[in-house]
């Protein structure tokens, strides 16, 4: 069975020997990831060189403070996977400054606040009803609480960013800082025109690209580092890396970010994680990462495509990115239901706001199934599949032998893979 020697294989050999309950879960997760559509927008099939990386002994190593400069021994090894993944990052996105130990996208955001504002600070963020994040100001977060946040929206008929609206919420409110990302916006930011409106009105920028990261660095979307004071990202969406986050930003603030994250939100750096990172950023420097990024978006917009001509309403008519938002309205469900009829065939996608903001939407990703091999054709597959099962065309066992049949084709992982 084996085609080639898999570290990662043999880390689960291991845990099934000692431990089946939990190799059972890993198992089954990895069934259920290879068996379904994976069309949640943030997620991804990491290679099996990064997983290799998160499952190893640096795990083990505790390494806080920044390379050369630990307050822990022992560090000199680490170091050099901090340094590679540093390195990388700033070569990848042409940053002065990269900060690779955040824990995730919202601890790389709490941090950029912390570098930036002090609590009571009013931030201008695109307003949760329209696709903000967590960290934009929800109530129920560190940042809706200890922050006056301010929301912009998008037009409720074309569902693009009212800049008109920003500008002027810039101006009246004076925020200290304005962010611009989302987790459901299909088009590209204007990032010249954000940076002119904090400039106008003395704000910082901060670009919050946890989505679209992965294609900035394929090349398939414009990069905000030339005009954000600071970038936060994931490196596990369209980047394909391990689950985390990362800080970019111009060497004025390289000191401020770092200190924001170390001591000041975190304690020690997740050091398997960071080789992780090195890793995918290793990868996403590559032609192959290009042509992926590109194919991300191509498949998009032939799903968003096949959407509308099967009677959703697409969010913008269609995409720039990986991401399609659409409302089945039309076809007489609800969101919610909709997606429910889906996850039951094997379709697995998240709700998410809508333009006008009273009813969910679906968002669909075309990043996991990029990584796969799909490509057009099979895009096409998804959305008739997609919009029978909602429509209840088909049932969801003969939905499910479709899915399986899909998937069959382009299994995410090498066969050597423990299955
Ligand atoms: C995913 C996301 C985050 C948070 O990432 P986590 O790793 O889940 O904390 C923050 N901001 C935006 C816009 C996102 O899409």
């Amino acid at each position: 069975m084996s085609v080639m020697p898999s570290p990662t294989a043999d880390v689960a050999e291991v845990l099934r020997g000692q431990d089946p309950q939990v190799a059972d879960v890993l198992l089954g997760e990895l069934t259920r990831q290879s068996t379904t559509l994976q069309l949640n927008a943030a997620e991804n099939f990491t290679s099996p060189a990064v997983l290799a990386a998160l499952g190893s002994p640096l795990a083990n190593k505790y390494a806080e403070g920044y390379p050369g400069a630990r307050h822990h021994g022992g560090c000199e090894i680490v170091d050099a996977a901090e340094r590679l993944a540093v390195d990388r990052a700033k070569a990848l996105f042409g940053a002065e400054h990269a900060n690779v130990q955040a824990h995730s996208g919202s601890s790389a955001v709490l941090a950029a606040y912390a570098a930036l504002l002090r609590p009571g600070d009013t931030v201008l963020a695109l307003g949760l009803p329209y696709g903000g994040h967590l960290t934009h100001g929800s109530p129920a977060n560190f940042s809706g609480r200890w922050f006056d946040f301010v929301g912009y929206g998008v037009d409720a008929e074309t569902g693009l960013i009212d800049h008109d609206q920003v500008r002027a919420l810039a101006r009246t409110r004076r925020p200290k800082a304005i962010v611009c990302g989302s987790i459901a916006y299909p088009r590209h930011f204007d990032h010249a025109f954000f940076r002119e409106v904090a400039d106008e009105v003395g704000a910082y920028l901060i670009a919050d690209a946890a989505h679209p990261i992965g294609l900035v660095a394929g090349g398939a979307a414009p990069s905000p580092v030339p005009y954000a004071d600071i970038v936060c990202a994931t490196t596990h969406k369209v980047l394909r890396g391990p689950r985390g986050g990362m800080i970019l930003c111009g060497s004025e603030l390289a000191e401020r970010v770092d200190r924001a994250v170390f001591p000041f939100t975190q304690g020690g750096a997740q050091m398997h994680t960071i080789a992780a990172k090195a890793v995918a950023f290793g990868e996403a420097a590559t032609e192959d990462f290009r042509v992926y990024a590109r194919q991300v978006v191509a498949n998009a917009r032939v799903l968003a495509a096949g959407l509308a001509d099967r009677g959703l309403a697409v969010t913008t008519g269609g995409t720039d990115t990986h991401l399609v938002t659409a409302d089945p309205a039309p076809l007489g469900v609800d969101g919610r239901t909709a997606r429910g009829r889906l996850a039951a065939a094997g379709l697995v996608l998240d709700c998410c706001p809508l333009p006008h903001g009273d009813a969910r939407g679906l968002r669909l990703g075309t990043a996991a199934v990029t990584t796969q091999g799909m490509r057009e054709a099979e895009m096409a597959r998804i959305a008739a599949l997609l919009a029978a099962v909602v429509r209840e065309e088909t049932d969801a066992v003969a939905a499910r032998a479709e899915v399986r049949e899909l998937t069959r084709g382009f299994p995410p992982y090498p066969a050597s893979y423990p299955s």
